[in-house]
């Protein structure tokens, strides 16, 4: 592995791999979105993270059994990440899509904003804020129609049939959408190159993607801060800040 502190030459040599690729596809993690304002929750320290366990209480069991709970740590939640926007990472990848650079973007993210940024094909395999549907009756809310769902208990109730309205959001204890994990698992295989942007490369199972590239020969980059599973197999890794990164990357390859 080449270590790569300095921008200039670690991403010289990002953009040659791409060059050389011939399907090239990016996983991104919480760090993608930390340039917007978003923090990774997983080092909880201000705001909404600070007094709350995200992995206790945003849980399909408290959805179903305690729904006032759960929303009044949702609903801030979606206020919170509704009205942010896409940084110059989201920019480059919509950028390095659209001049057919890289095949598309496999997310953990819930906030949208590869779409905001321009992405088309974007694999959100933990599904997204974007809507909420009703459990009873499948109706479907955009994230702008959700407030006057909310009854007098701050719970979203369905405008046509008054059943639980969950966001269209994998919870913990939910089963990953099966779709879009198929999605990832095929653009992980047909990976010549795989960038991994902005993700310890901790939780599965889209800690197992890059696993599945390397398995059928393709190569792997990481611009990530801080240790992963894969540096070790990383063809290059960068671990300046991910904005930056991205944007020099895809001047390089202007
Ligand atoms: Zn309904």
């Amino acid at each position: 592995m080449e270590r790569q502190v300095g921008i200039a030459t670690g991403v010289e040599r990002l953009a040659e791999l791409i060059r050389q690729s011939r399907s090239t596809v990016v996983l991104t993690g919480a760090g993608v979105s930390v340039p917007s304002g978003i923090p990774d929750f997983r080092t909880p320290e201000t705001g909404l993270w600070a007094n709350v366990d995200p992995m206790e209480v945003a849980h399909i069991d408290v959805f179903e059994r305690d729904p006032a709970r759960f929303w009044s740590y949702y609903r801030p939640r979606f206020q919170s990440l509704g009205d942010k926007r896409p940084n110059a990472a989201h920019e480059a990848l919509a950028e390095l899509e659209r001049r057919e650079l890289i095949e598309g973007v496999i997310t953990q993210n819930i906030d949208r904003l590869h779409g905001a940024a321009g992405s088309r094909e974007v694999v959100e395999v933990h599904g997204s804020i974007e809507t909420s549907s009703c459990r009873r009756c499948d109706t479907a809310y955009g994230l702008e129609q959700m407030d006057p769902l909310f009854d007098a208990d701050g719970v979203a109730l369905c405008a046509a049939c008054g059943g639980p309205v969950k966001p269209d959001v994998v919870l913990f204890g939910e089963m990953l959408p099966e779709a879009a994990m198929r999605r990832a698992q095929e653009l992980a295989e047909a990976a010549e190159l795989l960038i991994c942007v902005g993700s310890s490369l901790a939780v599965y199972p889209v800690a197992s993607l890059p696993a599945v590239t390397l398995e059928r020969g393709g190569r792997l980059a990481i611009v990530t801060k801080g240790p992963t599973p894969y540096d070790g197999d990383a063809a290059i890794k960068l671990e300046g800040e991910v904005d930056a990164e991205l944007g020099a990357l895809a001047a390089a390859l202007r």
